[in-house]
């Protein structure tokens, strides 16, 4: 008997219901959209009632990814500042979690989709800097305050930054700069910080174009521009110092880690 529970278990995992249930969460609905893949929200109305809207994908999904739902619904924004931290990073690996979850099921990342842009405006603050608030100051002092776009940090220890666009829920294009998740290190330095961002703002000014049917991404008018920034030589420099040791050593503290 005890075989058939385990395959039970495994091939008909437990719904949400029946685990917010068996763990006694309170005040939270779990609902569907068919639109949704690989995002999901969470709205909470003024009795404190959540409601977690969430991609249909998850109805299937095994427990242990349903838990990691459960968790990060239930999850509240300490009031104080510095204990958010660890609000942040249990959130973060929660998210993560169920990502992969949805990427494994073949959830395309590059595909483009509806996004509601609230998604970003949660995951700017980083372990020393909030891209937020450099984004917000880099705009101000080199674009006259006139760029418009959404700021996020990439996975952990991911290399590459870049600017990309999504569609908001209102049929809007938006920006969005994704800054590798090496950056979000103690030893960064503000000036090579703000020089990844502000070399991520100049591509919004300056979009890749063609020529010669070659795709022009730092074009001369690019490099140019760069120059504006005055620590660019400075960051750089540091960067081809520094950079490989920092992402060498977070992987390192990241046992298992192998993704890129
Ligand atoms: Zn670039």
């Amino acid at each position: 008997m005890k075989t058939v529970q385990q395959e039970l278990n495994l091939f008909q995992p437990s719904s949400f219901e029946e685990i917010s249930r068996a763990r006694n969460i309170p005040k939270l609905t779990i609902t569907f959209k068919k639109r949704l893949r690989k995002s999901w929200h969470l709205t909470i109305n003024a009795d404190n009632h959540k409601t977690a809207t969430l991609p249909y994908l998850l109805k299937d999904a095994p427990e242990e990814i349903k838990e990691a739902v459960l968790d990060w619904a239930a999850l509240v924004k300490p009031r104080l500042t510095r204990k958010r931290k660890a609000y942040y990073l249990q959130k973060r690996k929660l998210e993560k979690a169920v990502w992969q979850y949805l990427e494994e099921q073949g959830v395309a990342f590059k595909q483009k989709r509806v996004i509601n842009p609230d998604t970003f405006t949660h995951n700017t603050k980083g372990i020393i800097y909030d891209l937020k608030e450099l984004f917000d100051s880099t705009n101000q002092r080199y674009f006259k305050g006139k760029i418009q776009s959404f700021i996020r940090w990439g996975s952990y220890a991911s290399k590459t930054s870049y600017q990309s666009y999504f569609n908001d829920q209102h049929g809007g294009k938006q920006n969005l700069i994704t800054i590798a998740g090496a950056y979000n290190h103690p030893k960064l330095p503000e000036f090579a910080i703000t020089g990844v961002i502000f070399h991520e703002m100049l591509h919004i000014v300056h979009p890749r174009y063609k020529k010669n049917g070659r795709n022009v991404i730092h074009g001369p008018e690019f490099k140019k521009a760069e120059r504006m920034y005055p620590f660019r030589d400075k960051w750089y420099r540091w960067e081809r110092e520094n950079m490989y040791k920092i992402i060498r050593s977070l992987r390192r503290k990241k046992p298992g880690y192998s993704k890129l």
